[in-house]
């Protein structure tokens, strides 16, 4: 077995502290990772204090996670020893269902196994995550990472990187098309940098006056604060999209207004709870609002192929392990520039 050090949410309530497990050894099919950096997601929240439901506690959170392979199985040819890589929000799913053959393997028909708060398949071993020190994953749920990019600012690609690519990418979006974000944080700065890396005109959409320089150094050509009602008034039937990351409950129908004819929303953002949504809002438009959840392996390799090529990475606070409450709090209250990433060296 393994040794494991950690950091862990123990219930809802009380703050992450530390934590020791073992992980099995590592299998004929998998890597073992040494842990260097662990991105701090609003879902690491969501799920730790227990608003998406009951969790399964001790809970390690951390799905955005960057490492060097330290150990290899004997059926191991995708990885070497010495290499980086890095895992996003799942490590595990059925492999034969047709979302799993289309390489979308988040859609999985039985449920993709999750990097935390999930059981390994077929036992009742719980996943545990990346705030902590090693992890061992099945090769073909890793990925392959640059040594072209600043590390740090990598960790974050593998949840908020590949979420906010995958629906722009299925959308086709990029020039010619008005892209608004709404919400700057972990998942609203990388929709910034890919939609004006697409060549789209992007709009920030904030409720943060003090982010609007940092929006524009971003990639955005324009900053609009959405408390405020006149500047709402004006941006009505203005955009083609909306990519809304917003992690608390807001009203919907105030920003589907700002869509043009046939615009549509996308949602990312996962607030426990929502408003009602208005029908009048979508049919006298003909609008759409539409879901997506983080991406496949395959395109979660191409979406970390394209930062390497364009040198994109996350901007990032980087913390020791014993601030994550801190971070959490932060979060909570829309302080993040743009996402924390624990230097999981602090562990040691
Ligand atoms: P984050 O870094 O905390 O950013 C969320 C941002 O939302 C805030 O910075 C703030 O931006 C805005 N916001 C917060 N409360 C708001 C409110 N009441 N009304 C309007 N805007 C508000 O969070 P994140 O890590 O980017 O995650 C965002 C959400 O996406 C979370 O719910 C997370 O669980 C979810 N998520 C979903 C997926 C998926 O696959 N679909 C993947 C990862 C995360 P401003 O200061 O600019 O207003
Ligand atoms: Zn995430
Ligand atoms: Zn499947």
């Amino acid at each position: 077995m393994i040794q494991v050090k950690a950091f862990a949410a123990y219930d809802a309530e009380t703050p992450l502290r530390p934590f020791e497990f073992e992980r099995k050894e590592v299998g004929a099919n998998q890597v073992q990772i040494e842990i260097l950096y662990s991105g701090v997601c609003h879902s690491d929240i969501h799920t730790a204090k227990g608003d998406w439901g009951p969790a399964i506690y001790p809970l390690v959170p951390g799905h955005e996670i960057v490492g060097k392979i330290i150990k290899t199985g004997e059926n191991v040819t995708k990885f070497e020893v010495g290499e980086l890589a890095g895992v996003g929000c799942f490590v595990d799913s059925c492999r034969k269902c047709q979302s799993c053959i289309e390489g979308e393997e988040q859609f999985c028909d039985e449920g993709m196994t999750g990097t935390y708060n999930s059981y390994e398949r077929g036992t009742t071993t719980p996943t545990y995550g990346g705030y902590s020190t090693t992890i061992t994953v099945d090769q073909d749920y890793v990925l392959h990472v640059s040594d072209k990019l600043d590390l740090k600012g990598v960790a974050p690609l593998l949840c908020a990187g590949i979420t906010t690519y995958s629906p722009l990418r299925y959308l086709k979006v990029g020039k010619g098309h008005k892209v608004a974000v709404l919400g700057l944080g972990g998942l609203g700065h990388m929709a910034v940098k890919f939609a004006a890396s697409f060549g789209a005109e992007v709009t920030m959409l904030s409720t943060s006056p003090s982010k609007e320089a940092d929006a524009k150094a971003l990639g955005a050509h324009h900053f609009a604060l959405t408390t405020d009602p006149a500047t709402m008034d004006s941006l009505a039937n203005s955009f083609d999209f909306i990519l809304n990351t917003v992690s608390a409950k807001h009203d919907y129908n105030t920003y589907l207004n700002l869509l043009k004819k046939n615009g549509t929303m996308i949602i990312v953002g996962a607030p426990p709870a929502g408003e009602p949504l208005q029908a009048f809002t979508l049919i006298f438009k003909r609008r759409s609002i539409m879901g997506s959840l983080i991406g496949g392996i395959k395109e979660t390799q191409e979406m970390l192929d394209y930062c390497a090529e364009h040198n994109i990475t996350a901007d990032v606070e980087v913390i020791d392990m014993d601030y994550i409450n801190e971070a959490y709090d932060r979060m909570n209250k829309s302080d993040v520039k743009y996402r924390f990433v624990i230097d999981m060296a602090s562990m040691k």
